[in-house]
């Protein structure tokens, strides 16, 4: 059963994206730079929380989630190596770790080069790879603390939810 994907604007350059199983009722959120619209979306479509998945510890990708997991109970995983600066993980996970959502097999890839302990979720069945900051339009997210692997931060999968609108940033 092929899942539904919706991208939700954030902020004012940035998403977050909502993954839904309809039947399994399963929904996982990807990132959280604000937690209005991501709630607005969720309750719009009568869909309950179960699972966020957290690309790396920049504010602008976490910020909004005490206020979203007030709303809703969800599972939350993310960078085993990024752990000390993320929010609480349920879930630690690592490169080559795959877990299952809806069905299907979700794989953790280690993108680090916009930041170190940066992950990427990349969803097959689906052609899915939610990349975060480590792949933007035409090219790679900023290096930030001298953490610079670009060679690391390739498509995976066409169809991919960039990150963000830093159209004129290259790697
Ligand atoms: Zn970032």
């Amino acid at each position: 059963m092929p899942v539904e994907l919706v991208t939700v604007p954030c902020l004012s350059d940035n998403y977050a994206f909502l993954i839904h199983d309809d039947d399994s009722g399963a929904t996982a959120l990807v990132d959280v730079p604000e937690a209005a619209p991501i709630l607005d979306a969720l309750k719009k479509r009568g869909w309950s929380l179960t699972e966020v998945w957290l690309t790396h510890h920049h504010p602008d990708h976490v910020q909004g989630l005490d206020a979203v997991l007030a709303q809703h109970t969800a599972q939350v995983t993310g960078a085993s190596a990024d752990a000390h600066r993320l929010p609480p993980l349920d879930r630690a996970v690592a490169e080559g770790d795959t877990f299952s959502f809806a069905g299907e097999p979700v794989h953790v890839i280690d993108v680090s080069g916009h930041t170190v302990g940066h992950i990427a979720y990349h969803m097959p069945g689906a052609a899915i790879a939610f990349t975060g900051d480590s792949l933007m339009a035409m090219g790679c997210g900023p290096g930030v603390r001298g953490h610079v692997r670009p060679d690391v931060a390739q498509p995976v999968e066409t169809g991919r939810p960039r990150g963000r609108d830093h159209d004129l940033l290259g790697p």
